[in-house]
């Protein structure tokens, strides 16, 4: 065995360990749970919680923690020991399965989004055994949902766990059609996570970075990332040591970290591992945010996730490749060797092409955060308005199929049409400027707008509800049908024109495709506050309650989270700039302007000319006082009107944004023609270069 191999989920209480400790019957129920859902009894319960303890005791651990994800995307925990009292006053370790099952924190303190207004303030947490329970530091960790005492969802992982449910009800159904019975139909994703690292110490000097995550001034350094030198490039020793042991800490938990490289931007980096469902995926996504944050800290550095730590320099994403598969190993957007797996795949594409089509902006409404709404349509992610690329293979067999939809034929309208013989369709070359939100690659599709700091719970239960609303539907309309093959390659075509305007192979970042995408009725949703009131439409409620993944209510507090965590994100941010507008920079501008009026002054008590420094002085005065000018603009713009948190939204976009723009771009100038040495915290090239 090699390290890896050794190294390799160590820290989780997997199926081998569970085997080796757990009774035969059991293991053996447990097992069934884990596959099938059935309910646990508790005496297995009891049993597993026995053997989990003494093996976290084992490994170190002196408490448990019940680990959920709240709706704020953020992990959460609370720690108990294990210690149970004696009468003698000594203590032993105990761990009963009620305790592995059900667990109740305080849930007075996450945001419930009006949740708790209507109802019953408690919540508990319940054990999900399909994630493996693991071990972090002193703790025995166990993945669970969240859910209040009335049964309101108020967590990420259990509608995602609903939502894999949604795809495997209707995408069962479409395969029935096929004649094809699997036990399961799982949604698979592979996140793919952006980073940037920072010196912690240069770090620390920056109220910014500290507070908000990412810088709210700076101009822009000598070099950017024009020389596009950092992608693929050699990784620096101090990073590669840190990412070598991010791997290693992330192997232990059982966490399929395959991939690591540099990315554009310097100092930007991004890790992939291979994919797994949608929830357990979820909770490595989770574990690795957290491990990039521990291991960096270790290394005296920082890890930004933040979307947009740097304004001129990409920003970072968190690509999010999905697809879904049968339990006997076959993906589903996979083209298929005949005409009959080929009528199937047709369907599934046209399934997704429908979902993305129907359902754009919800899609959209998934990836708006305030750290996003720099990155999509600013010419380095996506835009804003959702299409889907197909590649120009299959692009061209889709438009082959529309152009040919009015031949009428039985078997051979597949062979008419020339699609008998799909090839296997590689990842298509022209796909490597990366501007389409969606792009088919080969197996799957490439969901490319979401945020590198966003749980990717809320982006997959969104995917995974409109594709199986639009697969419900496709098995509603052929349920019945005496000629399948006929009248699932009829409606596949008829769905591919009927949905067309949403494909589109070009470039996604040009004037002209925001023009042509109006004249398509396609959607530009600009920002978060233009973005959310979708999720909360008639339509989105429609679509969730059909799918059974959320009550109406649960739609609603979703997209008021959403939107408070906008609005407090930009609040912060607000304040923050202020605070360091009035406290750090303009001193340092007021004190360097006097150095250098100073300097002319005694220049002329000599009677020595210096007309160019007077021309120095003049500009830093006039920038100084435009400064004090935007700080109070902004000051005053800090009155944020009493409204819901939608208006409230929309006065931050229309009022506080603009001001914030204006302060910045006055202080970055200042930047570039105030000495060094009085600027108050490290600059651009030393937060990008010294890492
Ligand atoms: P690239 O940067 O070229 O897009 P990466 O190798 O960085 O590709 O990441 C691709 C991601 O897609 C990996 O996480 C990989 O496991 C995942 N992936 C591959 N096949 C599938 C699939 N069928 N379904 C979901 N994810 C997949
Ligand atoms: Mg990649």
């Amino acid at each position: 065995m090699s390290k890896v191999d050794e190294m390799f989920g160590s820290k989780v209480f997997n199926l081998p360990t569970m085997k080796e400790r757990l009774p035969k019957d059991i293991y053996k129920s447990l097992v069934k749970t884990i596959n099938d859902g059935t309910r646990l009894d508790i005496n297995v319960a009891n049993a597993v919680a026995h053997a989990m303890k003494e093996w976290a005791i084992e490994n170190g651990c002196t408490h448990y923690t019940h680990w959920f994800q709240p709706m704020t995307g953020l992990t959460a925990e609370k720690h108990d020991a294990f210690i149970q009292p004696t009468e003698d006053r000594t203590v032993f370790m105990e761990f009963s399965g009620k305790e592995l099952v059900m667990g109740e924190p305080d849930a007075s303190s996450f945001p419930s989004g009006g949740l708790r207004a209507t109802f019953e303030a408690r919540g508990y947490t319940a054990w999900d055994p399909t994630s493996f329970a693991f071990i972090k530091g002193h703790s025995l960790y166990i993945p669970t949902s969240f859910v209040s005492y009335t049964g309101e969802v108020l967590d990420k992982k259990t509608p995602l766990l609903r939502s894999e449910a949604a795809i495997d009800r209707a995408a069962k159904r479409v395969l029935a059609l096929f004649g094809k019975h699997p036990k399961r139909v799982v949604a698979y994703v592979g996140p793919e996570q952006e980073y940037f690292l920072v010196d912690k110490k240069l770090r620390n000097q920056r109220k910014d970075l500290l507070l908000t995550g990412r810088t709210l001034f700076g101009a822009k350094p000598a070099k950017g990332q024009e020389m596009d030198d950092h992608y693929f490039g050699q990784i620096k020793e101090r990073v590669a040591n840190f990412m070598r042991e991010v791997d290693e800490e992330l192997w232990k938990l059982g966490v399929l970290a395959k991939t690591k490289h540099n990315e554009v931007a310097p100092a930007q980096h991004e890790i992939a591992p291979v994919f797994a469902t949608t929830n357990i995926s979820n909770d490595h996504n989770q574990l690795t945010m957290e491990i990039l944050k521990t291991v960096a800290d270790h290394h005296g550095l920082y890890c930004l996730l933040h979307e947009k730590p740097y304004e001129g320099i990409n920003g970072s994403g968190k690509h999010n490749n999905w697809s879904i598969g049968t339990s006997d190993g076959e993906l589903l957007f996979k083209p298929g060797k005949n005409p009959q797996d080929n009528a199937q795949f047709l369907l599934f594409l046209a399934a997704v092409i429908k979902a993305v089509d129907d359902y754009a902006d919800i899609l959209r409404a998934s990836v708006a955060t305030a750290g996003n709404d720099h990155r999509l349509g600013a010419n380095e992610a996506p835009p804003a308005i959702i299409s889907i690329y197909l590649g120009d293979q299959l692009a061209a067999v889709v438009d082959k199929l529309v152009k040919h939809k009015g031949i009428k034929s039985d078997e051979g309208s597949v062979i008419a049409t020339g699609v008998d013989s799909l090839p296997d369709i590689e990842r298509d070359t022209t796909d490597r400027n990366r501007t389409s939100p969606f792009a088919f690659t080969g197996n799957r599709f490439e969901f490319r707008a979401p945020g590198s700091r966003q749980s990717i719970a809320g982006i997959n239960i969104v995917i995974n509800t409109i594709v199986a609303q639009t697969l419900t539907e496709i098995a509603d309309a052929l349920e019945g049908s005496k000629d399948i093959k006929k009248d699932a390659f009829d409606l596949a075509v008829k769905i591919f024109s009927d949905h067309n305007r949403i494909i589109f192979n070009g470039n996604g970042y040009s004037d002209e495709w925001v023009e042509e995408a109006e004249k398509r009725g396609l959607d530009n949703l600009k920002t978060t506050p233009d973005a959310l009131p979708h999720f909360v439409s008639q339509k989105s409620i429609d679509l969730f309650t059909k799918q059974e993944v959320f009550t109406e209510v649960e739609v609603k507090t979703r997209g008021e989270i959403m939107m408070e965590e906008y609005d407090n994100t930009l609040h912060f941010e607000m304040l923050t700039m202020l605070e360091m507008a009035k406290q750090e920079i303009l001193p340092a501008c007021l004190k360097y302007t006097k150095f250098v009026t100073d300097d002319l002054a005694s220049k002329k008590a000599l009677g020595l000319d210096a007309p160019n420094e007077k021309e120095r002085a003049e500009k830093l005065t006039s920038l100084t006082e435009a400064l004090m000018e935007k700080i109070d603009a902004l000051d005053a713009a800090t009155a944020v009107p009493d409204e819901d948190a939608y208006a409230i939204g929309m006065y931050y976009k229309n009022t506080v944004i603009p001001a914030m723009d204006a302060l910045r771009k006055v202080a970055d100038e200042l930047e570039t023609i105030v000495s060094k040495e009085y600027w108050p915290f490290p600059t651009y090239t030393e937060l990008l270069y010294h890492v």
